[in-house]
């Protein structure tokens, strides 16, 4: 069985040879999601001049021997205009975000100011530099504000933004076919018969691909059958460049997905020692002329597939779409709770990360999907380990 790192790394290592290498420009409000397939190089300063990062009077700090002092003000900057070299021994009236005059080094914000139409009383707050944001303390020209292979945020958009940017290369999406298995799922919409349950993985998997920008190629549900199964692939492969299925990767006689890739393509089971979801199916599909159609097999427990699919899915999706570094994002937070310690797999907990520290769903049964609903992460739990309360412990947010 593979340790939880191990696998990431080997994950990843057998993944980089599908990585997607077609690549398009899109303009700025297309890129949120996406991955760049380029440097992003700054060819200005943000901010571009010295600005005054509040409401005030700009001076000389020279001009002040004691305080109070009043000077005359000698021009009024709003933000957005051009200000004249500041004239010695005077004060400039100057709002937010206006660039700082020359000859001007502080900004004495208005709260520590009396004033009447000609002149302003310094009454505090002189000192060098004060109240000044620099040239370029955002970001400096020629400096590379995000790598090739990030994939972009909000926030980025606007930092992109502040820096001129109108659009930027970014990788193709990939296509990604989801497929679920199982003669006891319906779809919602229809009534239960005995024996039936809703198909809750194919749309919850679905979900976690679009919003990684995956293209949905098909999302199809199939019966436990194993010539249905290996035409499905087969029919999915030819318009996917990759397919995720859940369940029918167990050793059960109703369980055909092993056999059907290994049929038609190349099939590792990978057996993760963690709880839940620890087997794995990594493996292709050939397509002729092509490069093969990647498979991942997700367990079918609901809480076994999101955990695998954010754990591991999501790693390969990433990879596949061009990222290489800072896929998985942990940090570390305090245990709310104990365990006995009786785990003889490492465990992730759903819990919530709460201000007395990380709290546990009441039941963490691998069947229990509102636990993953209501938790805001995974908490590792090492293999026979017995958290305490305070206990440092890893932590995946999801
Ligand atoms: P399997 O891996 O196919 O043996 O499935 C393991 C458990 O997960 C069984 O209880 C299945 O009924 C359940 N299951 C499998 N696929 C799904 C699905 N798409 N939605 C909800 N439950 C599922
Ligand atoms: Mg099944």
């Amino acid at each position: 069985m593979l340790e939880f790192a191990d696998a990431l790394e080997k994950l990843k290592q057998a993944t980089l040879p599908y990585q997607q290498t077609e690549v398009e420009t899109l303009s700025l409000s297309m890129l949120v999601g996406r991955v760049l397939a380029e440097d992003i190089r700054s060819t200005i300063n943000v901010p571009p001049a010295d600005n005054s990062a509040m409401d005030g009077y700009a001076i000389h700090t020279s001009s002040v021997s004691a305080l109070p002092t009043t000077l005359n003000v000698s021009q009024k900057i709003a933000a957005g205009s051009k200000p004249a070299q500041l004239a010695p021994g005077t004060a400039a009236r100057i709002f937010t975000g206006a660039n700082i005059p020359k000859g001007a080094n502080c900004v004495v914000i208005q709260e520590n100011c009396d004033s009447d139409a000609t002149t302003v009383t310094l009454n505090s707050g002189v000192s060098e530099r004060g109240n000044i944001r620099k040239l370029g303390q955002d970001i400096k020209s020629n400096e590379i504000i995000f790598n090739k292979g990030r994939r972009v945020k909000a926030q980025d958009i606007g930092l992109l933004a502040s820096i001129g940017i109108q659009s930027a290369l970014v990788y193709k999406r990939i296509r990604v076919a989801i497929l679920s298995t199982g003669n006891e799922l319906i779809q919602p919409g229809n009534a239960l018969k005995e024996g039936q349950i809703y198909d809750s993985n194919r749309p919850m998997v679905e979900t976690i691909c679009r919003e990684l920008c995956c293209d949905i190629s098909a999302s199809i549900h199939i019966q436990d059958n194993l010539k249905i199964t290996t035409d499905a692939l087969t029919q999915l492969s030819k318009t996917s460049d990759m397919i995720i299925s859940c369940g029918g990767v167990s050793v059960g006689d109703e369980d055909h997905l092993k056999q059907a890739v290994s049929n038609i393509g190349a099939l590792a089971l990978w057996k993760v020692k963690i709880k839940p979801g620890k087997p794995i199916a990594f493996g292709e599909i050939s397509r002729d002329k092509q490069k093969p159609c990647l498979f991942l097999g997700l367990p079918g427990n609901p809480v076994s597939a999101f955990v695998t699919l954010h754990l591991f899915g999501k790693l390969v999706i990433s990879v596949m779409q061009g990222m290489s570094k800072n896929i998985t994002s942990e940090f570390e937070y305090k245990a709310d709770f104990t365990t006995t310690g009786n785990n003889k797999r490492p465990e992730f907990l759903r819990v919530k990360c709460t201000q007395n520290g990380l709290t546990p769903y009441s039941n963490q049964s691998s069947g229990v999907l509102s636990s993953v609903c209501w938790a805001d992460a995974l908490a590792f739990i090492p293999e026979n380990t017995a958290i305490n309360e305070g206990d440092t412990l890893k932590v995946y947010p999801i």
